[in-house]
């Protein structure tokens, strides 16, 4: 997914998007029934690939959109040039023209939802390697299909390996807990067939009534700010899913998923990792207890979280 300056909206008003956290499209552009929750995703500038991560949530809603188009031939597909004169010039019909057609459109909007599990590779592949990478190279729309497997390698030669499994265990989760259901779609429009993570609510709502309103790191929180944090990495569910979670601040979830903060698994106090000691409201949380009580199972995921981010990083340990 293309994002930022160079997204190439000469054709509408542009996009709600923030690179970490959420990207927004509408029926308007191709591809836009393609992304479905439980996909992972690459984010880039078209120069270089932003990071990667895994759709947690897509939501649709009515829009209208305000479409510029080429005057003589009527496509959307024009491009807004920043110096050269007149401003737009058609990729269909090459025509340059100054005022583009404008017009007003219906159209579905949608927004995937993908904070918890990005991660920033800023740079580590440029433009042309991501371009090369595509399934259809010469694809030249904002949303296109990457070949995955081509695309792991390409980051694992460069150290990514972290990266690539933590996308791919968002993968399995996400797949894990999803099934194909239809998703309400406003009146007018067709049905589109999008996965959804079935089951993600009553988890939370299970969490909430078990844990109440509270953190497990640093204690009470309301519950809008509080997430239903998976203890594992690899999916490894069945009978363990239930008591599989925690509920985190939104801010610890992201800082647990990435190992920056872990619960020493027999002491079950918490462990914040030296990149984190000049944040006081975040240094302070070394060795406190948990602020909840855990069952057997939650234990036994803290210790393989711990396993993952302490262990394995520190041998000598
Ligand atoms: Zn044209």
């Amino acid at each position: 997914m293309a994002a930022g300056e160079n997204r190439g909206h000469g054709g509408n008003s542009g996009y709600d998007d923030q690179v970490d956290a959420y990207y927004s499209w509408d029926s308007n552009v191709p591809n836009h029934k393609s992304l479905a929750v439980g996909d992972p995703i690459a984010l880039w500038d078209k120069e270089r690939l932003l990071g990667v991560s895994v759709i947690e949530a897509i939501d649709t809603a009515h829009g209208l959109k305000l479409l510029n188009r080429c005057p003589r031939c009527n496509t959307s597909r024009i491009s807004e040039r920043k110096r050269s004169q007149p401003r737009y010039r058609c990729m269909r019909c090459h025509a340059e023209f100054e005022d583009p057609r404008t017009e007003v459109v219906e159209v579905l909007e949608y927004k995937a939802r993908y904070d918890a599990a990005w991660t920033s590779l800023d740079g580590i592949l440029d433009g042309d390697e991501m371009r090369s990478l595509a399934v259809h190279t010469g694809d030249f729309n904002a949303m296109r299909s990457l070949d995955w497997v081509a695309f792991r390698e390409a980051l694992m030669a460069k150290d990514a390996r972290s990266a690539v499994d933590r996308v791919t265990a968002r993968i399995d989760l996400a797949w894990a807990a999803n099934s194909s259901v239809p998703i309400e779609i406003p009146q007018g429009f067709t049905h589109a067939l999008v996965r959804i993570r079935r089951g993600q609510q009553q988890f939370r709502d299970q969490l909430l009534a078990a844990q109440g309103s509270m953190c497990a790191l640093t204690g009470g929180a309301p519950a809008r700010v509080l997430e239903a944090g998976h203890l594992y990495s690899y999916a490894q569910l069945g009978t363990h899913f239930k008591h599989g979670g925690l509920m985190l601040r939104r801010d610890i979830h992201r800082l647990f998923d990435d190992g920056s903060l872990a619960v020493h698994p027999s002491t079950l106090r918490i462990d914040v990792a030296p990149g984190l000691a000049k944040y006081p409201q975040y240094a302070r949380l070394q060795d406190e207890r948990l602020t909840v009580r855990l069952h057997d199972e939650q234990v036994d995921w803290l210790d393989k979280h711990w396993q993952e981010h302490r262990v394995d990083a520190q041998p000598s340990d």
